[in-house]
């Protein structure tokens, strides 16, 4: 069985008090359980060393929201793989759809990107997902194809150990509209057959895949439950204990089913 990954991404919110308290909280909560679930949070650049030390001895893991694919130089503003390694990153969050249409990242820089990451011996999370037009136009599955094949593009079958994918609807993302399980499982379905072809079954078949848009509380457990949906990329619900300690507990129970 796939090892649940629940990731939170707290996007450009918190401040250094804000967000010390709640990875602190984070930690408080799931002190005395068996973490059978990986637990990630992803902060702000600035914080995330005093967020790293927050979360303690805790298991929960923390990563970065984005990346630049050199190691260093004159790139202002830019933060390298190894920079987020020196602060104790383990992770870091590639082609979100709000780099991907705010800031108009490319296909072909996610993927410089994510193999960056992975040659550092970083975890990619890499993030893909169609826009509302797109779904109703029928072309769900072609974004996804080429998005896959895009941010993939030259990676090994070995090196997709260090790779978790995140299906993000962007119609779902932070809209309060939420994929319905049947949506979710069939776009998470379409996307393990795609590993398959690209690579073996066996090596889809062992990869990740996380859902993201509008995950919470009430709505954690039946998305989690679905066969291919291996976790949860969470923005909103992630900003308090009051709803990301209850989507980590809705893991932790399905681990154990
Ligand atoms: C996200 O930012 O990746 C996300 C899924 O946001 P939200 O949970 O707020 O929809």
């Amino acid at each position: 069985m796939r090892r649940l990954m629940i990731a939170g991404n707290w996007k450009m919110n918190t401040d250094l008090a804000a967000g010390t308290a709640l990875a602190a909280g984070l930690g408080e909560a799931i002190s005395g359980k068996e973490l059978t679930v990986d637990v990630l949070v992803c902060p702000p650049f600035p914080y995330l060393q005093a967020v790293k030390q927050a979360v303690g001895n805790s298991g929960i893991v923390v990563g970065g929201q984005n990346c630049y694919f050199e190691e260093s130089g004159a790139f202002t503003g830019e933060v390298s793989v190894g920079m987020l390694q020196d602060v104790g990153c383990d992770w870091v969050l590639l082609g979100h759809s709000e780099r991907r249409h705010v800031l108009k990242e490319c296909n072909g820089v996610i993927n410089k990107k994510t193999k960056a990451a992975i040659a550092k011996g970083l975890g990619a999370v890499l993030c893909v997902g169609e826009l509302l037009e797109e779904r109703e136009a029928g072309n769900t599955e072609a974004v996804l194809d080429e998005q896959m094949e895009g941010g993939l593009e030259g990676v090994s079958a070995e090196q997709m150990e260090q790779v978790v994918i995140a299906y993000e609807p962007v119609w779902a993302i932070g809209t309060g509209k939420t994929a319905s399980p049947e949506q979710a499982e069939q776009a998470h379905a379409h996307l393990r057959k795609w590993l398959a072809s690209r690579y073996t079954q066996e090596l889809a078949d062992s990869i990740r895949i996380l859902y993201g848009g509008s995950v919470k509380p009430s709505n954690a457990l039946e998305l989690l439950g679905q066969a291919n949906v291996d976790g949860a990329l969470v923005g909103g619900a992630s900003l308090s204990v009051e709803n990301f300690g209850p989507i980590i507990e809705a893991g932790l129970e399905l681990s154990k089913s």
